[in-house]
């Protein structure tokens, strides 16, 4: 996967490639990251890429012309993708997607946003994190590009620990412990350490459906449940109730 990223902070993406499994992965090839300086893309002398919006108002806007000028100059751009407010929520299944492409450009904006004539000229995707506003789109390309890396086969060692993480299958991942076995009165559940892994397996799938029920019920009415699934859940829910009636 080739990550261009337009920016008027390249700082900000190099410090991020420099660290953790992106690391690894550039320095394996599985992907690139060109982070690309918006501001070489001015004739002024400032290096300005900003101006007043149309209309009057508080804030500035990305020019047009810098932007077209930097992603014409891309061999292969791919799919092209504005991070925005106003854009589609970004979902696990989103990023499944994106991680089958080989290009993709990553537009950051910043202040207002972009002149809306980039948008309606080269963007193919405008996608946002949630539904609040961050001052640039820098932090948001980070996301995407760790969200779909992570999915690309080769950059993480254990690709069955990304099967079981929450949203692949449609639920949320079960709880994870780790040493020491008690700390402050709370032992790990015992079936984890019976050495019987058919009923660890039994025990993760109930609770990962426990779990879905409790923090994300809404999750749980886009899943078809197997007839064994649906019974996990029914004894997670039964002993929860108990539990909270004691
Ligand atoms: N005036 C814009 C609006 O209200 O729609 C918000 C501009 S925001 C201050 C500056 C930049 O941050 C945006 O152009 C975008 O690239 C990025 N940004 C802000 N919130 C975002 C979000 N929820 N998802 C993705 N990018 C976001």
């Amino acid at each position: 996967m080739k990550y261009n990223i337009i920016t008027i902070f390249p700082e900000l993406i190099n410090a991020f490639a420099n660290v953790g499994f992106i690391k690894h992965s550039l320095k394996k090839n599985i992907i690139s990251i060109n982070s690309i300086d918006l501001r070489k893309y001015t004739d002024n002398k400032h290096n300005r890429v900003d101006d007043k919006s149309y209309g009057g108002g508080p804030g500035m806007v990305l020019q047009y012309e810098p932007i077209a000028k930097s992603i014409k100059e891309i061999k292969d751009p791919g799919t092209v993708i504005y991070l925005s407010p106003q854009g589609e929520t970004l979902t696990q299944s989103k990023l499944k997607t994106l991680s089958l492409k080989n290009n993709l450009t990553i537009l950051c904006g910043r202040y207002e946003g972009v002149d809306q004539r980039i948008l309606d000229k080269f963007v193919d995707e405008e996608l946002s994190l949630g539904d609040y506003v961050i001052s640039g789109g820098e932090t948001a390309s980070m996301v995407l590009v760790e969200g779909i890396s992570r999915l690309i086969p080769g950059v993480v060692e254990d690709i069955e620990s990304i099967k079981r993480d929450s949203f692949q299958n449609g639920i949320l991942d079960y709880p994870h412990f780790t040493k020491p076995e008690e700390i402050d009165d709370m032992k790990i559940p015992d079936v984890l350490i019976s050495g019987n892994h058919e009923k660890i397996e039994l025990w993760r799938k109930k609770q990962a459906l426990g779990m879905t029920w409790l923090k994300r019920p809404d999750l749980l009415k886009n899943v078809k449940l197997s007839k064994e699934d649906d019974k996990l859940l029914k004894e997670y829910i039964l002993e929860y109730k108990k539990h909270e009636q004691k």
